[in-house]
């Protein structure tokens, strides 16, 4: 059995298919457009970036920047093709985006251990499969996942996400920990002023609204309206609705603030806290500057961006292994949005993970996962092990790795209680790297 299936040419798959056919295995790569588009793209090249054309920041003070480093000491294609069609962009590691595709679809096309067919599969096949086909699978094959391998549970939905903050970020000398009318104080609060409620309301009211696709003109759920909806009802109309203060006296004053922001918690270790009710299909740097007026935010690290588009994804953590297997069908491999990761890189990265471990079942070897200290060890192992009730797929941030415990600071630091974030995070990355090409050459990858 030295054959395995890939379906889908994205990110995900597109590197699955290419790290498994490096490994001496023959691949047989399906993917449908060429033959039936999906809402998003706009071509049939592998590999298509249906957004923006940024992987992220770069560097040793960026989350992306670390797996990058990792995607490229493992030759990843997908990272090898984005530096060789890098386009100015500062510090972020935007690429050419034709020419980008057009160098995976050449490698997919000429390697002699694939054979890339444009159809779409409307079923798992038999054998060692690795599903690649994203936020957008087709209805007939989601269909067939969602029986057969994901318990019937929904799969396809409008993703109404708000933004998760790293913990780090947030000023406990103005947040305060409550719950309404004293319930368990499970909650971070961020108290506003009325000066403050309306220099922030008049920055929403004029923050571009992500221009929707026509796909995506969207039937708004009371319970989903994004938040720049809601403030387009009136000035007061979100401190009645996600920014009610009622209830929330704040401990310093005794009284309830002019509206208030609330934080929950996201992550077993209390380390990502998403914004209660502030799902957004906002720009991102307008997310960003926005986040940053609610009071206790304004240094704020935002781990994941709110989104409002059609997402398919699986729930990872009751369905997978940190191998990326499915839990009850060991020989049935998953990655990308599907696997309940967010973003280009993260998509490239689990694909590639898949692809070495669909080859290694192939070829009879033990499947094989990254040390935590490992930005794609961390991300898959969060697949894994988050919390399942209303999981919603994750991209890279420093929340998913280890933090340092004191033993590890470097002698110049070793007198201090604590490390701020600058110093710590090339601590982070290097430790993290090493980890990683230590880990290829041990399970000689
Ligand atoms: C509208 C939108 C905008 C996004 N913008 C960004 C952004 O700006 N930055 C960012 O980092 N991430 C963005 N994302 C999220 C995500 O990073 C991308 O969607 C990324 O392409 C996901 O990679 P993937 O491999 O999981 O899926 P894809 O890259 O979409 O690949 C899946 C492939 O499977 C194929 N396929 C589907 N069904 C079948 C079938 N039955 N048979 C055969 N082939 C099939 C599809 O045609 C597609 O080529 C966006 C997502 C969406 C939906």
């Amino acid at each position: 059995m030295n054959e395995i299936t890939v379906i889908g040419a994205g990110l995900s798959g597109s590197q699955a298919a290419l790290a498994a056919a490096d490994r001496g295995v023959r691949v047989k790569l399906f993917e449908m457009r060429g033959d039936k588009m999906t809402p998003a793209h706009q071509s049939a090249k592998a590999s298509e970036l249906v957004c923006s054309n940024s992987l992220g920041g770069m560097g040793e003070t960026n989350a992306k920047g670390m797996l990058q480093a990792e995607l490229k000491a493992a030759g990843v294609n997908v990272m090898q093709a984005a530096l060789e069609h890098r386009l100015p962009a500062g510090n972020a590691l935007a690429v050419e985006r034709e020419g980008f595709a057009q160098s995976i679809t050449n490698a997919l096309e000429r390697h002699p251990n694939i054979e890339f067919l444009r159809q779409e599969l409307t079923q798992v096949p038999n054998g060692v499969v690795v599903i690649a086909t994203g936020p957008l699978t087709s209805d007939a094959l989601a269909n067939d996942i969602l029986t057969r391998f994901a318990h019937n549970e929904r799969l396809a939905f409008y993703d109404a996400a708000a933004p998760v903050l790293e913990f780090e970020g947030i000023d406990l000398e103005i947040v305060y920990r409550a719950g309404r009318y004293g319930q368990e104080a499970d909650y971070l609060n961020c108290p506003f002023s009325r000066e403050e409620y309306t220099v922030f309301y008049a920055a929403l009211e004029q923050a571009r609204s992500h221009t929707p696709h026509d796909w995506e003109k969207l039937e708004f759920f009371e319970g989903c309206m994004p938040i720049e909806e809601i403030a387009r009802r009136g000035v007061d109309t979100p401190r009645f609705g996600p920014l009610k203060p009622k209830g929330l006296p704040d401990p310093r004053t005794g009284r309830e603030p002019h509206a208030v922001a609330q934080l929950r918690q996201e992550d077993r270790e209390g380390r990502l806290w998403s914004i209660v009710g502030f799902q957004t299909g906002l720009k991102w740097g307008d997310q960003k500057e926005i986040v940053r007026l609610i009071p206790g935010l304004a240094n704020a690290e935002i781990a994941r961006y709110g989104v409002m588009h059609r997402n398919t994804y699986l729930n990872a953590p009751k369905l997978l292994n940190s191998s990326l297997q499915f839990k009850e069908h060991p020989n049935v491999l998953t990655a990308g949005v599907l696997a309940g990761t967010e973003g280009y890189l993260e998509s490239a990265a689990t694909g590639w993970l898949a692809g070495v471990n669909a080859a290694r079942i192939a070829q009879g070897l033990t499947v094989v996962t990254p040390p935590t200290t490992t930005m794609l060890g961390g991300l898959v192992r969060f697949l894994a092990t988050a919390e399942s009730k209303n999981f919603q797929p994750m991209n890279t941030n420093w929340a998913l790795i280890p933090d340092l415990e004191r033993g590890d600071f470097p002698q110049e630091h070793a007198k201090k209680k604590k490390l701020g974030r600058k110093e710590k995070r090339p601590i982070l990355f290097e430790r993290g790297v090493l980890a990683f090409q230590d880990w290829l050459t041990i399970e000689g990858i």
